[in-house]
């Protein structure tokens, strides 16, 4: 068992890292780690957690009853007990909002398109839980749905919360995730990613074991691949194959395609220098179109 006057400083690290990083401001955020079996370290209510003391820590039972410490445990407690609850194999919980992966968050955008090879491995889909109102009852109820099969979601309208097999774990997909939402944005304003294959994802998937990665998402958009394939459920994580509580990497079949905003542009763009000056769009490119306002809808 790793020292308790570790996690403490781990804590205050990490904190300090995030508040650096601009990932929390004024007093947002927060962080908790098992001690043992049967509790947890966690930031207080009300301190920047860019300036923590490791004696600022409350320690709880996994029931949130606060065990020692002078200052109450953090605001959003009931969501880090949420977590415990729903994965025996988490020891840190890290939540923030770090401001492009919230923009997303606010504007309803799930981190879902399969584009960087590193954030595939990793965190697979990065989905958004329904928005709900912090510190209630209601943000664990919304953080439940996807926990089972994710390592990392946003929270709608709020930040985003990762966890991890241990705290610098769980700070870093945090890391990841900021980075992979402000990729995506950049690669949007430059006119769409270009899509990495799913067979390409599916490579991904089995490299996971090679490199240790114990992510409990299948990343694949193929359900028959889901079983056997990088999903450790390790604790009885529940049925990670069920479409409404997992999330899985938009990933097109065949070579990589250019999603759609990039279509249309080149399909205008050629429509310019043709002399009828009309848009032709292939097959595929209609298709696409067609499945990103289907997309949009829902
Ligand atoms: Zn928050």
């Amino acid at each position: 068992m790793t020292p308790e006057s570790t996690l403490r400083a781990d804590i205050v690290e990490v904190g300090r890292r995030m508040y650096a990083r601009g990932y929390t401001a004024s007093n947002d955020g927060n962080i908790s780690v098992r001690l043992g079996s049967d509790r947890l370290v966690m930031t207080p209510k009300s301190v920047c957690k860019g300036f923590m003391t490791p004696d600022m820590m409350c320690i709880t039972d996994l029931d949130g009853k606060k065990l020692q410490g002078d200052r109450d445990p953090s605001s959003e407690m009931l969501m880090h007990l949420e977590v415990y609850r729903q994965r025996p194999d988490v020891q840190a919980v890290v939540h923030a909002h770090p401001p492009t992966a919230t923009g997303f968050a606010v504007a309803g955008i799930p981190l879902d398109r399969a584009v960087l090879a590193e954030v595939i491995a990793t965190l697979g889909s990065i989905p958004i839980a329904e928005y709900a109102t912090p510190s209630t009852r209601e943000l664990p109820d919304a953080v439940r749905k996807y926990i089972k099969a994710h390592d990392g979601m946003l929270l709608a309208n709020h930040g985003a919360l990762t966890v991890g097999a241990d705290l610098y774990a769980a700070y870093y997909k945090m890391e990841t995730i900021e980075h992979f939402a402000k990729i995506s944005l950049v690669a949007r304003l430059l006119g769409g990613e270009n899509l990495i294959s799913r067979d390409e994802v599916l490579r991904l998937q089995e490299l996971r074991g090679t490199y240790g990665i114990k992510a409990p998402a299948p990343i694949c958009a193929d359900p028959s691949t889901f079983l056997g394939a990088g999903g450790s459920t390790e604790g009885g994580a529940g049925d990670l194959t069920d479409p409404a509580t997992c999330q899985v990497v938009q990933a097109p079949a065949g070579g990589g395609a250019r999603l759609v905003p990039n279509a249309v542009q080149r399909a205008v763009e050629a429509a310019r220098h043709n002399a009828e000056g009309e848009i032709r769009l292939t097959y595929r490119e209609l298709s696409a179109l067609i499945e990103d306002a289907i997309r949009s809808l829902r």
